[in-house]
């Protein structure tokens, strides 16, 4: 086990690792890029969804009536941060097809470095639902919290957030704003750099899964 922050869960399954390596490599291609990026969403997702509640339901199986367990509650919101947590909403969404899904689009304005909104869109309930907030790459984490303070407004309680890879001074951020949201990532890096990539990190998210550079 390796010693992490208070609040965060490192995922470092050998699998993951292995699949988070290839994402890492320069030369591999946006389609090899997306396909271990969705692959690795399912086994992240299964560790965030570890503990998530059941309860007892009366079943009839072919050949017995028995009781067994069913998620409780409202069916869990995937809260995809645009552009770049669409690559990881899908593969979530395989895993969990019954979740709903709300999108937050959020721009880092160039001079202040701050996140502005631009798009958002929830389903209902959020205070009921167990709300998985999901973006690759946490590295200042300004949009990360902004995108929770946009979804706690929106009446989310229960919240999450997953990424792949995680800065330091994204951590240290992300808990300061927001204590009572667990943090899950398969990887710690060392730091940012001056354009607030992280090192050694991936490069952008966004254009490696997409292609759009
Ligand atoms: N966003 C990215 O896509 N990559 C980084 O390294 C930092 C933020």
């Amino acid at each position: 086990m390796s010693l992490t922050p208070e609040g965060v869960t490192l995922v470092s399954h050998p699998l993951i690792q292995h699949k988070l390596t290839i994402m890492r490599e320069k030369e591999t291609a946006s389609s090899t890029f997306r396909n271990l990026l969705k692959e690795i969403s399912l086994l992240l997702g299964y560790e965030v969804t570890r503990d998530l509640p059941l309860i007892d339901v009366e079943i009839e199986t072919p050949v017995a009536r028995t009781t067994s367990g069913k998620l409780a509650g409202r069916k869990l919101c995937i809260f995809s941060i645009l552009r770049a947590g669409e690559g990881l909403a899908q593969g979530l969404l395989e895993l969990i097809p019954s979740a709903r899904v709300g999108h937050v689009g959020l721009y880092r304005d160039h001079k202040s470095l701050e996140a502005v909104e631009y798009y958002f869109k929830a389903p209902t309930h959020l205070d009921e639902r167990f709300c998985l907030t999901v973006d690759p790459m946490l590295a200042t984490g300004n949009s990360a919290i902004a995108a929770l303070d946009r979804i706690k407004e929106a009446g989310a309680k229960d919240i999450r957030f997953l990424c792949l890879l995680a800065a330091p001074e994204g951590l240290k951020a992300l808990r300061e704003a927001h204590p009572d949201v667990p943090i899950y990532t398969a990887a710690i890096d060392e730091k940012l750099n001056e354009k607030g990539y992280i090192i050694p990190g991936l490069g952008d998210a966004g254009d490696r899964i997409f292609g759009t550079k």
